[in-house]
């Protein structure tokens, strides 16, 4: 069924960045938001605006009866969930399908099979993928999680089944450590995601972290490349690029092909992320999850391959066919994105929500700054500290690091603290010029004092 109008159920620059994608397309955009968000850019962008609740997002973008009836009063059509809250809620899909309403998404089976971290592990070797060594299943007792830790080797991740955005995930150097954290893992597991639900892979020393994105339409699905996402910390990406400059073509070329076997073997329908662990000593790589959502980070690759990936999932959704076959994605060039995050960076990353003053977004062949920015708006304390994404795409990976540095130099956010400061050093710094870096480098590299206030 096409679509015609569209429901946003989210908030912030990712609202922006899909009433950009809808409007373009032609269709009558319904902004979803809560008291808090009134005044957000969205609200004002969009056609039209329905308030489905107070502040707190368990009662309004975490609220599948408001959001449900919200669709329903003003006649959408369907609904697209951006990424977080509902984005991968299999019971908030399944309640859109019952009221007639496209997700813009997969299927709510769907999600629920690769939501499910240890089911996505199972459909992956499935598929041939390879994933990290780990547990087979879900562990139920600590004693199969300390014989499957002696089989695997120390250290191990202790994961959640149901985790994500970083959390619930612990690292066990021994029998004894995995002793004590199993039992927190899982009660914290139970009160972050409601599901207490265990497994273990081995701990991989100092991988990067790179994906791969795919797009199907239930028969077919294609590849839009890999990205690298090694800059973190707490396991929450900071500095994203696409493609990965440390990967050799056929490495890149075979994980590519893993990602659209996977995607095809569960008939995938919308834009997902395959989550791979790379050993660039050994030249391995390892499935870690599926993201069954469009991601933070997806502008890089819509730099990189020129194609709106937010509107080709609002297509296939609508029952489209693929509009590109594999030989029309082709790349140029190098992208970057930064995440710029209301905290301050020089006091442990606290958050610093306020009201923004002066706003300079910087401009330029190249450059996108995706955020809901304006002045005088006021960031509302309730949510995420993003306020904004600064990508940039040049003709070489070093050509896009001096863009971004010349980039950030000119962002200017006036009246509260950001993590501009951190973007700026690590644009700066010789290991990221030469590449060299892994999941685990940012921390001690912060540790170390690397960051310094500018005089
Ligand atoms: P990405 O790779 O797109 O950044 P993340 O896992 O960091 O993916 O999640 C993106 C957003 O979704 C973040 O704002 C994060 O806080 C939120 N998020 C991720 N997982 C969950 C979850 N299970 N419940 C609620 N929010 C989540
Ligand atoms: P989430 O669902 O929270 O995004 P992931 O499984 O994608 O969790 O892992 C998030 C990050 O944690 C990875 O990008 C990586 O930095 C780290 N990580 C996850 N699994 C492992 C592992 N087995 N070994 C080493 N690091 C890991
Ligand atoms: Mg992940």
């Amino acid at each position: 069924m096409p679509i015609e109008r569209l429901l946003i159920a989210n908030r912030g620059e990712i609202a922006v960045r899909i009433i950009r994608a809808a409007k373009a397309m032609g269709l009558h955009t319904i902004q979803a938001h809560s008291e808090a968000d009134a005044n957000m850019l969205a609200v004002r962008m969009a056609d039209e605006a329905v308030c489905i609740g107070p502040a707190h997002a368990a009662q309004s973008y975490l609220n599948i009866d408001a959001v449900v009836a919200a669709a329903q009063s003003t006649k959408a059509d369907a609904v697209h969930p951006g990424y977080g809250f509902m984005a991968e809620n299999a019971q908030f899909a399944r309640a859109l399908e019952t009221a007639g309403i496209t997700f813009i998404g997969p299927s709510a089976d769907t999600i629920d099979r690769m939501g499910d971290k240890v089911a996505a592990r199972q459909a992956a070797m499935a598929a041939g993928v390879p994933v990290v060594p780990g547990s087979k299943g879900r562990l139920d007792t600590v004693e199969d999680a300390v014989n499957v830790a002696a089989e695997i080797g120390y250290p191990v991740m202790i994961k959640a089944a149901a985790g994500g955005g970083g959390r619930g995930i612990r690292i066990a150097q021994t029998e004894e450590e995995l002793r004590k954290m199993a039992p927190q893992a899982q009660a914290e597991a139970n009160a972050a995601f409601g599901d207490g639900g265990l497994y273990l892979e081995r701990a991989i020393i100092s991988p990067r972290h790179i994906e791969v994105q795919i797009m199907g339409d239930g028969t077919d699905a294609v590849h839009f490349f890999e990205r690298e996402c090694s800059m973190q910390r707490r396991r929450q990406k900071v500095w994203e690029e696409a493609g990965a400059a440390c990967l050799e073509e056929s490495t890149r070329a075979h994980l590519c092909d893993t990602a659209v076997a996977l995607a095809k073997a569960v008939n995938y329908v919308g834009a997902g992320t395959l989550e791979y662990l790379y050993d660039s000593k050994t030249k391995e790589f390892f499935f870690i999850e599926m993201n069954t959502r469009i991601q933070v980070e997806h502008p890089v690759t819509e730099m990189l391959t020129g194609i709106d990936l937010v509107q080709e999932m609002i297509h296939v959704a609508g029952g489209g066919k693929l509009r590109q076959t594999q030989a029309d994605i082709t790349r140029t060039g190098h992208a970057i994105e930064v995440r710029v995050n209301a905290e301050d960076p020089f006091m442990q990353f606290l958050p610093f929500p306020g009201q923004v003053g002066a706003l300079r977004v910087p401009q330029g062949d190249g450059i996108r700054f995706d955020h809901f920015l304006y002045e005088g708006y006021t960031i509302p304390p309730f949510y995420d500290s993003l306020l904004g994404k600064l990508i940039v795409h040049g003709k070489d990976r070093d050509t896009a690091i001096g863009m971004m540095a010349s980039a950030l130099e000119e962002l200017e956010i006036g009246g509260i603290k950001t993590t501009k400061p951190l973007h700026l050093a690590l644009a700066r710094d010789p290991s990221v010029q030469a590449d060299d870096f892994h999941t685990q480098w940012l921390e001690p590299w912060l540790t170390a004092g690397n960051l310094k206030p500018t005089p």
